[in-house]
């Protein structure tokens, strides 16, 4: 029988385990801030940026959010971002993506201090990532971490199979189960016999943003399998990139929703505190 990983659960423990030290740091005179810039009126982003601070008010967390039309110049982001980046006050800094087409998204990204770069996306912390020395970790890849922790599932030593490389979900993913010791295998568009490779992995971790693609015939019998994707199909209804079927072959399987979304959010909450708590000289 597959078990079925919830991440809503798990990322209400955590998020409710923040609430201690959020006291803590008050207490202390530091108000964990994050700032959210969300650029355009993206029908998805909107609803992200909400989430995330119904979340992070509700610890105690203090979320400034800031919209600007989509007509917004890089300049005038980049002096924003600049502003965030010298204020004492704020601890975390988050650029929802996508940004509109005439705001380079590079450029955005290496713009935010590494130390409030609560994303995780700053070249250097990618790179710290990659030579397992971490700063700021991307927080979908760190909440799939977390799920194994919490379900006592091993990584060390383990054939892991990562489908899709973006530089948020993918790559860093690959990272941190090469750090856990794991056996690591990155596909993507161009991998030939994807499903040969796939039947291989004990640990098996889906980003491609492609509704319902692994099916049962390319998992192998106990696997884990993480479904990143979230696909809104025509019909309204959100959509992993597994497909249902696989849960008669999976050990372990997250739901979509209720799986790997919320646990997100639960790391971008930590990734804050963590911040607040290094940029005061705490922990
Ligand atoms: P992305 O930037 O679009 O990257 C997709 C990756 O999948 C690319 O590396 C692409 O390969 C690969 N790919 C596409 N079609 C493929 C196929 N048929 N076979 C093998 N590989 C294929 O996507 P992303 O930002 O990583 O997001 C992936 C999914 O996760 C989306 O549904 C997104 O909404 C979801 N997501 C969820 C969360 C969450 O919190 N739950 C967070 C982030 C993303 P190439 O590199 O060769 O093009």
């Amino acid at each position: 029988m597959v078990k079925i990983i919830d991440g809503k659960e798990l990322a209400q423990t955590t998020t409710d385990n923040l609430k201690f030290e959020i006291e803590n740091l008050k207490k202390k005179g530091v108000i964990p801030a994050l700032v959210v810039i969300v650029v355009g009126e993206d029908q998805a982003s909107q609803i992200y940026v909400k989430n995330k601070h119904r979340v992070a008010e509700s610890i105690g967390i203090k979320s400034i959010i800031t919209k600007l039309p989509s007509s917004t110049s890089e300049s005038d982001l980049l002096a924003l971002i600049s502003e965030y980046n010298e204020n004492p006050d704020v601890h975390g800094i988050l650029v929802q993506l996508p940004l509109p087409k005439q705001i380079n998204e590079k450029k955005i990204t290496e713009s935010i201090r590494p130390e409030k770069d609560v994303d995780g996306f700053h070249p250097v912390n990618i790179g710290r990532l990659v030579m397992n020395d971490p700063l700021a970790i991307p927080c979908t890849p760190m909440g799939i971490m977390r799920m194994f922790t919490a379900y006592d599932i091993d990584v060390e030593g383990k054939n892991a199979v990562v489908v899709g490389r973006s530089n948020i979900v993918g790559k860093p993913m690959a990272a941190l189960l090469l750090n856990a010791n794991a056996t690591v295998t990155v596909t993507h568009s161009h991998t030939q016999n994807l499903s040969e490779i796939t039947k291989q992995a004990d640990i098996l971790v889906v980003a491609i943003g492609q509704a319902n693609f692994v099916k049962k015939a390319d998992v192998k019998q106990g696997a884990v399998v993480i479904d990143v994707g979230m696909n809104r199909l025509d019909s309204g209804k959100l959509a992993g990139d597994v497909d249902k079927d696989v849960s008669d072959v999976a050990g372990y399987l997250t739901p979509v929703p209720k799986g790997v979304g919320p646990m997100t959010i639960a790391m971008l909450m930590e990734q804050t505190i963590e911040l607040t708590k290094r940029s005061v000289g705490i922990g």
